[in-house]
């Protein structure tokens, strides 16, 4: 565990923090000092983070909120004084071609991986605005915008418009003290990425095709992805809006 001063003073929501990389951001902010304010459509279960965090500088307060729910957001993000950073984490992850994508699949996939976005990034901008500053960090994919991957059609699709969205607002409020960045993370493991090895039938089978697959010859872990949100939720990015940074072991050289 490092605990560290790179956060302190910010106030930070997280999306989708139960499990994965929104649960480990969540412990690692708070070692950073910030006051995090941890949601996920599933309730948070405080041991799971409490011990990490026990000499943690910082706070998490977790509420169950389902992002893909406008007026829950709304009243979610009123109840906050002031957010200095938000990353958009929730996330669904729908398997196959076009072919086994039913209406359902698509909508489910813009509900959770983009609507979500539009509806807390148009909550929370208006507070930022007023204060002068904010980082807004959404997680996109290596999926979608930057490789076609095979069997994600409608999760591809929604992962680049994350990335047309992050684009959008760093163009729009440039100069305004917001910055609007995404991250672009390979294959990690994580309880979603458990369930998808599972779905293919022997887990172990799964783990050593998906292992075959990375340039390093390892899965990513969430902790390798958590230097470059703790760089976008510091002050040390304040120069940087409208990028897309993947975190890939490779898989995109
Ligand atoms: P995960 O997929 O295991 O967990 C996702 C979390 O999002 C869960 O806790 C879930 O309850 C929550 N969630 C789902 N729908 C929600 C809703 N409507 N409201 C609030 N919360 C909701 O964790 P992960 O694999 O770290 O994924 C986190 C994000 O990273 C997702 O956006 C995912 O698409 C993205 N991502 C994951 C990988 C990977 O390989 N794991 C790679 C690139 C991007």
């Amino acid at each position: 565990m490092t605990l560290g001063k790179r956060l302190v003073g910010k106030i930070i929501m997280i999306t989708g923090a139960a499990q994965g990389m929104g649960r480990q951001a969540s412990i690692e902010f708070a070692q950073q000092g910030a006051i995090v304010y941890a949601s996920d459509l599933q309730p948070i279960i405080s041991e799971s983070l409490g011990t990490e965090i026990i000499d943690a500088p910082g706070k998490i307060y977790s509420q169950v909120l389902d992002v893909t729910d406008y007026r829950s957001v709304k009243n979610y993000v009123e109840d906050l004084n002031s957010i200095d950073v938000l990353f958009n984490c929730a996330g669904f992850v729908h398997q196959g071609t076009i072919f086994e994508c039913e209406p359902k699949d698509w909508q489910d996939s813009f509900r959770i991986n983009v609507d979500s976005m539009f509806y807390t990034i148009s909550a929370i901008l208006p507070k930022m605005l007023e204060r002068k500053k904010g980082s807004i960090i959404n997680m996109a994919s290596i999926c979608g915008s930057i490789r076609g991957v095979p069997n994600r059609f409608a999760y591809g699709a929604s992962k680049a418009a994350v990335v047309g969205i992050t684009k959008s607002i760093a163009a729009d409020f440039v100069g305004t003290g917001i910055r609007s960045n995404a991250i672009a993370p390979g294959t990690i493991e994580t309880p979603s990425l458990h369930k998808r090895m599972e779905a293919l039938g022997d887990i172990e089978e799964a783990r050593k095709m998906f292992t075959a697959r990375q340039p390093m010859g390892r899965l990513g872990q969430p902790e390798d992805v958590m230097p470059i949100l703790t760089y976008l939720a510091s002050d040390e990015s304040n120069f940087t809006t409208g990028q897309v940074f993947n975190i890939d072991g490779g898989i995109t050289i």
